[in-house]
């Protein structure tokens, strides 16, 4: 894919590249990918800047264990994302928050939060991303409702080539919610928060997740590995298109039941294939499950849903959003400010060495 997708097969005569041809292609682009995703995570980038640096402006958003602020250098905004050492050991996400930055800062991929810089003092980790203006999806989908299906399409589509991308590289998400998925100023999307990303090539076991997209295998306790993205896929592109998720309840447990029942059902409204793609996410039977068989995500790339979706286009940014931010808009919450505190000696010098 890329730029040389489109351009570099050697036809002389103009005809359009066979399928074939553009799984190859695609292939080759994921084999590059990996091969540089293999360096960079083998000897990650570290700190790669100072707090100095940047210009504190307001906080847009918060998590567990810290914040995060909108800040400026150079001119330009940038997100940066503040956690508190004291409270990740606390919290025992140590190999968690280690795991999140060694991974940011060795992908690139168009759908994902780009990683511009990290670093750490006495009391803080810090991760520097690109500022995806546009806010949250989770804002956006609830003042609107619900998503068209061709809008559902376009979003769900930049979630799967990221997850493509993501699971060639032995890499599982395991926290997509609309939460985490932002809009950038062109109306394209960007994924965030890789709290829960993990290298695993076999298979792990880790309770992690959000209620409503936790997959039945990790309720389950069984091993899983890309599948549960898959699952949450479903449960994305249901809640897009219906305005609210597949499996719901007050609490948790019997979120949890429902979701190992595998029962849902759908609003009247949407399309007999749009059933079909989700169905066959939401399939508690692995086996069976899209994105998790041999033919991986082609199965959900080429299912008739997606007919109408040019692959190729879409990674290379020329579909049309039908929805772009309003640039003099803020698209984030207010929340409370609070000062930063540092202490006078470094804490866990031992536990936070390789970040
Ligand atoms: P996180 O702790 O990574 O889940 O981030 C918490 C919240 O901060 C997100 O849900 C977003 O609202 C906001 N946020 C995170 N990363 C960015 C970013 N790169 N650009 C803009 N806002 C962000």
């Amino acid at each position: 894919m890329g730029n040389n997708a489109a351009s570099s097969t050697t036809n002389t005569t103009m005809t359009n590249p066979t399928q074939a041809q553009i799984d190859a292609q695609v292939t080759a682009y994921l084999e590059r990918a990996k091969e540089e995703f293999d360096t960079k995570y083998s000897q990650p980038a570290k700190q790669t800047a100072k707090l100095d640096d940047f210009k504190l402006q307001r906080t847009v958003g918060t998590g567990s264990f810290g914040r995060v602020m909108i800040v400026q250098r150079n001119n330009q905004s940038l997100a940066l994302k503040v956690m508190e050492k004291q409270t990740i050991v606390k919290l025992k996400q140590v190999e968690h928050t280690l795991s999140e930055k060694r991974i940011l800062q060795a992908i690139k991929f168009p759908f994902l939060v780009n990683l511009l810089y990290s670093f750490k003092d006495h009391s803080h980790l810090y991760i520097v991303l690109e500022f995806a203006s546009g806010g949250e999806m989770f804002t956006h989908l609830r003042s609107v409702g619900k998503y068209t299906e061709d809008q559902t399409r376009f979003y769900a589509a930049q979630v799967t080539l990221a997850f493509e991308y993501l699971h060639y590289l032995n890499i599982l998400y395991r926290d997509l919610k609309p939460e985490n998925i932002l809009f950038s100023a062109d109306g394209y999307l960007k994924i965030t928060d890789f709290g829960f990303a993990k290298v695993v090539r076999d298979r792990t076991y880790t309770l992690c997740g959000t209620p409503e997209y936790i997959a039945p295998e990790i309720i389950l306790s069984r091993g899983y590995h890309k599948s549960v993205d898959y699952w949450a896929l479903g449960v994305l592109m249901y809640e897009m298109a219906a305005g609210f998720p597949p499996f719901y309840a007050d609490q948790p447990i019997q979120i949890y039941e429902k979701i190992v029942q595998g029962k849902f059902k759908f609003p009247s409204h949407f399309s007999t294939e749009l059933k079909d793609l989700v169905r066959n996410l939401l399939q508690t039977d692995l086996t069976k499950r899209y994105g998790n068989l041999k033919n991986g995500t082609k199965d959900i790339k080429y299912h008739k849903w997606f007919s109408t979706m040019n692959w190729i286009a879409l990674f290379e940014k020329r579909i049309k959003p039908t929805y772009v931010p309003k640039s003099d808009k803020d698209h984030f919450e207010k929340y409370d400010e609070k000062p930063m505190t540092h202490s006078a000696t470094e804490l866990y010098p031992a536990e936070f060495d390789s970040f």
